[in-house]
């Protein structure tokens, strides 16, 4: 008979977070842009106390355990009493990304049946306008004070953030429970078909938070000031709002205020050390800074992920301005981290354009994800650098089932000897892993170009024109071909007043990629379509570009 351990069996609950925070990095500040364009401060010991009063304030509601609590908000300190307040007290905190259609918000918190729905000052001609479709929804709170609640609305019984919490006494001890209970809900995209939500646990969501402070992942530390400019409605802020409260530091949020100027001035001001987000707010923050010759003083570190990570963003990071880049890849079926790019000591002896090259995949697993890549058939392949397959992860923060769905989206693996994996969860991505465990993602399997029985990535040929100086950004989508079945069409956006023609921008590609896989032709837009969390959006460019007629056809 095994012998069981003898320590203390306490569960992984997402209110020990903050509680931690509250009591060892009591004074520690939290610091938000406002919605109603002031800056708000205050620290870790209060932000506690009001998510104690929120979780209060839910009961007092009459919300039970397990309901959902929908909110639409920017990255802010209410948003954060909500994260806490919601799953500390067993409800789901279910953010929904606002810059989604409208239809889709309403079939999102259908879908999730959310009891409640808190919303930020500017969201409220929306919720007014989706409020008919919303009948599950009991609760309307506006975050806001009583100052800036509107004179009328036509939602039934607006509530008031602040006064809910004075309301409130905040003598509430955090409940314990099974540490496998949900605390949140994430839907992803839907790039196909309807979103789908990830129902993450208070385990994986600890476990995701640990894990991704450590050295190799975020390196998060007491020391850092950490600005999330990755939304709190984009997969948890990629956990940042759990794991800066594990380390105790200073937190800053932006709020509504993402453009270059706005960034740089709080990155300043607040002596901002690491932040992250996708490579399109980078582009406008860095538009800003070189056009108007500035430099960071304290901005050390970023995590840059979402999608790939250009090259030239990474170069331009660590050479002109001596940010650190790490390049991650994740998704919101994986909480979402799954792989960072950190140099190991053996590579750290390498000349540095090797160096640069190994930063630019998407890099190692954080110990908790196991990763493969796999054939057609589901057999693993060589760990490479070179044999390009479907991506599978498994580990205690990757989904298991999506919500409300019948079915497990699980797949069968076997090694190359014909022996049983186990079941994993396939990304969707192709990609390649090198002979160190560094992943690097080729292309989402539905954006791979298939060229007369060869694959051609569209991520590489967009890596490169982003290298040329006079692009601003570039997309690369397959075009149909009568020979070769697709073949690649480069759309790109030129720099504000840069000259660049067809003939020049190919001309770039000469040497730099093997001759067949250079694309077709070119077009230049004034914009690219995105994503509502900055993605680009191929499947709209596919369809803008569809009958498109390349000159090889
Ligand atoms: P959606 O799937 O709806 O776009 P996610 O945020 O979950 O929403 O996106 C996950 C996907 O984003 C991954 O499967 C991958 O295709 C892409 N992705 C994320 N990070 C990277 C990266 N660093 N490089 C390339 N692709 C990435």
């Amino acid at each position: 008979m095994a012998l069981m351990g003898q320590m203390m069996s306490m569960p992984l609950l997402i209110s020990s977070l903050i509680q931690h925070a509250a009591r060892h990095s009591g004074d520690t500040e939290i610091v938000s842009k406002r919605v109603e364009g002031d800056l708000h401060r205050y620290n870790w010991r209060e932000a506690e106390l009001r998510s104690r009063k929120l979780a209060q304030a839910f009961a007092r509601l009459g919300l039970q355990a397990g309901e959902r609590v929908g909110t639409l908000a920017w990255n802010g300190y209410r948003h954060l009493e909500i994260y806490y307040g919601s799953s500390g007290s067993q409800l789901v905190c279910h953010t929904i990304n606002p810059r989604l259609f409208p239809e889709q918000i309403a079939w999102i918190a259908k879908d999730a049946q959310d009891r409640a729905l808190c919303f930020d000052l500017n969201f409220l001609p929306l919720v007014e306008k989706l409020a008919e479709h919303l009948p599950q929804i009991k609760h309307y709170v506006l975050m806001t004070d009583r100052a800036h609640m509107p004179a009328a609305s036509t939602l039934p019984n607006l509530l008031c953030y602040e006064e809910l919490l004075e309301a409130e006494d905040g003598r509430y001890a955090w409940p314990s429970f099974d540490e496998n209970t949900a605390s949140s809900i994430c839907y992803t995209s839907g790039t196909t078909g309807n979103p789908k939500g990830a129902v993450y646990s208070h385990r994986s969501s600890v476990l995701h938070a640990y894990g991704s402070a450590l050295p190799d992942a975020m390196d998060c530390s007491a020391k850092d000031v950490i600005l999330p400019v990755v939304p709190m409605f984009h997969v948890n802020a990629w956990g940042l709002p759990y794991s800066s409260a594990i380390v105790g530091c200073k937190l800053v949020f932006p709020g509504p205020h993402l453009d270059g100027k706005s960034l740089y001035e709080l990155f300043e001001t607040e002596k901002v050390s690491f932040s992250a987000g996708v490579p399109t707010v980078w582009l406008g923050l860095l538009t800003y800074v070189a056009s108007n010759k500035l430099s960071f003083s304290t901005f050390k570190r970023t995590v840059i992920g979402g999608s790939a990570c250009p090259p030239a963003m990474l170069k331009t990071l660590m050479d002109d301005y001596g940010v650190e880049v790490i390049h991650a890849w994740g998704m919101t079926e994986l909480s979402p981290l799954g792989t960072l790019s950190k140099l190991t000591a053996k590579q750290l002896a390498l000349p540095p354009e090797q160096q640069r090259r190994i930063l630019e995949k998407q890099g190692k697993v954080i110990y908790g994800i196991d990763m493969a890549v796999i054939d057609d058939e589901g057999q693993a392949l060589p760990w490479d650098g070179a044999s390009a397959g479907n991506l599978v992860v498994r580990g205690p923060w990757v989904i298991n089932t999506y919500f409300q769905q019948d079915g497990s989206p699980l797949v069968p693996v076997q090694a190359a000897d014909g022996s049983s994996m186990g079941e994993w969860f396939p990304t969707g991505d192709v990609a390649t892993i090198d002979a160190d465990g560094f992943m690097q993602i080729t292309d989402r399997s539905k954006d791979v170009i298939k060229s007369g029985g060869e694959w051609i990535s569209s991520i590489d040929l967009e890596n490169i024109a982003m290298a040329h100086p006079a692009v601003h950004e570039a997309a690369v989508i397959a075009c149909r071909h009568p020979k070769w079945d697709e073949r690649p069409l480069l759309v790109a956006v030129k720099k504000p007043g840069a000259e660049l023609t067809r003939e020049e921008l190919l001309a770039f590609y000469e040497g730099r990629i093997a001759k067949w896989q250079i694309p077709d032709d070119v077009a230049f837009v004034t914009e690219l379509p995105h994503t509502a969390t900055g993605k680009l959006q191929k499947l709209k460019l596919r369809e803008q570009f569809k009958g498109y007629k390349l000159p090889t056809a």
